[in-house]
């Protein structure tokens, strides 16, 4: 927290606005749409998965409809695909950003129109970790078969694609503010829109779909989905120290990067494109020892052997993202991999970087995963 939270708190108790809209969820829209910059429009939400939900609803997916989904993420990128009916294709990272491989997404839309006869409803790129993805590319293929593309930029809050926000890119773009995310509202999240209109009928399926009657008139399903004016609150307090957070972050990962600069097993994850800026959300390594474990689907034992290390040192560490194609809640969903995801979940590891980590606490872990790399060289 900024110290900065508990005025705009204190303001919804004392002016009685407890409830899910007013004074800071309209604030809390405008620093976002300040800071997304594009005239783009934020509706804020009561998390990030309800962000993508909505933004499905109003890109019209519906039951069997297809979702063409990026594999390497976490669940809540391609569940709302679910709760409306629809089926999430799969589709493989490239190895520079871990993001959406524009060729295989390419190949799985020509051959998605080709098996149904019907194109699917969306593309949803992730940005993992942080990392921008080929997003150009990603779109050319949305703009080529005529695709809205969805950018679930949840992790990658404030990142950068030439100059531009992630999530400012697509038609619409995701943002979290769960608790563990680049700024918090304790849960939350928001959904970039192209215009104002796009915006009003968010926020009408946002609040239960209630059409324009004095009685409660209902022509579509709607959701209880709007931000409470008390998390909006601490949302206007995270903003004012927004590029504080991030600039933490980025500097933890260039300690990352400048300790392990030429090591031969523990490679840093950086931006390969000098036009990709990276909020670093989570630094990330992968650990290129060649025993990755091929035929299952866990992590390699130098990661398992990294993480117990770090562990007995009091530091928490976590595996990358198990891709989505190989979740047992997805088995027969449709995909499209050359074996990138996998790989990376079997070899990589995601690192402390959060707000209270310290340059001595980067150094220990630092410290910690040089000695483990030790005893695997040959
Ligand atoms: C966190 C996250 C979400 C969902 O955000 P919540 O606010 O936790 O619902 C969606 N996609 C990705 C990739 C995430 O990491």
């Amino acid at each position: 927290m900024s110290g900065n939270e508990m005025k705009f708190i204190q303001e919804a108790f004392d002016t009685n606005w407890v409830v899910p809209l007013g004074p800071n969820v309209n604030g809390f829209e405008e620093d976002l749409e300040k800071f997304v910059g594009e005239g783009k429009k934020v509706v804020v939400l009561a998390s990030g998965t309800a962000a993508v939900h909505l933004g499905m609803v109003s890109l019209g997916v519906g039951p069997g409809d297809e979702v063409v989904c990026q594999s390497f993420t976490f669940a809540a990128s391609c569940n709302p695909a679910r709760y409306l009916g629809a089926t999430p294709v799969f589709v493989d990272s490239e190895e520079k950003t871990w993001n959406i491989d524009p060729n295989i997404l390419e190949d799985a839309v020509k051959d998605r129109i080709r098996k149904t006869g019907r194109k699917p409803k969306a593309i949803v790129p992730v940005y993992m970790y942080g990392m921008p993805a080929y997003i150009d590319e990603v779109l050319a293929v949305g703009k080529q078969y005529d695709i809205p593309v969805l950018e679930d930029s949840a992790e990658a809050f404030g990142s950068l694609y030439k100059g531009r926000m992630t999530g400012s890119l697509g038609e619409y773009g995701v943002m979290s503010f769960n608790g563990n995310k680049m700024i918090t509202t304790s849960g939350g999240g928001a959904l970039i829109c192209p215009n104002e209109e796009a915006k009003k009928r968010i926020m009408f399926y946002a609040t239960q779909a209630r059409e324009d009657k004095p009685y409660y008139l209902h022509e579509h399903i709607g959701y209880n989905y709007r931000m409470s004016n008390v998390c909006a609150g601490i949302g206007r307090g995270q903003m004012t120290v927004v590029h504080d957070h991030i600039e933490h972050h980025r500097k933890i990962a260039a300690m990352y990067a400048e300790a392990f600069e030429g090591h031969p097993i523990v490679k840093v994850h950086t931006e390969p494109e000098e036009y990709m800026r990276s909020n670093f959300w989570l630094s990330t390594i992968t650990f290129e020892t060649g025993d990755t474990n091929i035929g299952e689907m866990e992590p390699a034992p130098i990661v398992m052997e990294a993480m117990a290390a770090l562990a007995a040192e009091d530091i928490e560490s976590r595996p990358l993202w198990r891709p989505m194609h190989t979740q047992p809640v997805y088995n027969g969903a449709p995909a499209y991999i050359n074996g990138t995801c996998e790989r990376l979940f079997k070899k990589g590891l995601c690192l402390p970087s959060g707000p209270c980590v310290d340059d001595s606490d980067v150094e220990r872990v630092i410290k910690t995963i040089k000695k483990v790399a030790e005893g695997h060289l040959a």
